[in-house]
């Protein structure tokens, strides 16, 4: 089965104390997670070693950061290098998320960078895509979705692409409550499989996780996480309360 995976995104939230006592939380519930599934915290910088020291004794949970540079290394005054993220062993990076896109100005020809360095570390990228509601309203997000993948993802081999995780999230549902609708969010999915289908092979598209995002909650998990090509969920404002996300992780397929 295709891995399945539960990615909170705490963004820029919370003191550390409160990060401690949140994961504390989340891991007295002791939730197993068969070999497909994985739990994953993409928590600020500051947090991403006492993240790792709790997750250390779980098997299939990891913390994850939530961007890297897409420099190798040098002055590059407060940013934080994939290098550095492997040093001290994160296994995970969001990239290219919406906010990131809109206010620090993330285009697609950076984010191939950001791509291409987190592999060329060994970290896998959790690469966001998604269509702004004027896109949906003209009806032509799946062709947006299309060129923010093909422009980010298309140069690399499909070794490489296998090693991806990829998150849809419609900009007009992420933080809004307004979650895409079961048919809106399976289609798109669907698309994304048979666009990575049709430029490598049937065998790579199914072997790629792809996340939904966008106001995923404990009472809606489940049903989209049932989808066919639905393999979990990238999840922000409902990651950030600890029985709300158990029962998001308990909802994977
Ligand atoms: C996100 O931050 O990626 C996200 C989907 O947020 P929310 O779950 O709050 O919509």
């Amino acid at each position: 089965m295709r891995q399945q995976i539960a990615a909170a995104n705490w963004k820029m939230n919370l003191t550390y104390q409160q990060g401690e006592e949140l994961l504390d939380t989340i891991l007295a519930e002791d939730i197993t997670l068969s070999t497909h599934q994985r739990a994953v915290f993409a928590v600020p910088f500051p947090y991403l070693t006492m993240a790792q020291l709790r997750l250390a004794g779980k098997k299939h949970y990891a913390a994850a950061a939530q961007n890297c540079s897409d420099k190798k290394s040098g002055a590059y005054t407060g940013e934080v290098s994939a290098e550095m993220l492997k040093s001290i062993h994160i296994q995970y990076c969001v990239l290219g998320h919406s906010e990131r896109r809109e206010y620090f100005s993330e285009q697609n020809d950076t984010l191939a960078h950001k791509t291409a360095i987190c592999l060329a570390n060994g970290i896998t990228p959790i690469f966001c895509c998604g269509e702004p509601l004027a896109i949906r309203e003209a009806g032509i997000q799946t062709g947006f979705v299309e060129t923010q993948l093909k422009e980010s993802l298309f140069q690399f081999s499909e070794e490489e692409i296998r090693k991806i995780v990829i998150a849809y999230e419609p900009i007009w549902a992420i933080g809004t409550g307004k979650t895409a609708s079961a048919h809106q969010a399976q289609e798109m999915h669907a698309h994304i499989r048979a666009t990575l289908a049709a430029k490598y092979s049937p065998a790579t598209a199914n072997h790629i996780p792809i996340l939904y995002g966008g106001s995923v909650k404990a009472g809606n998990a489940a049903e989209l996480f049932a989808l066919p090509d639905v393999d979990g969920g990238l999840v922000g404002g409902a990651s950030l309360v600890a029985a709300d996300f158990a029962q998001i992780i308990r909802a994977l397929k």
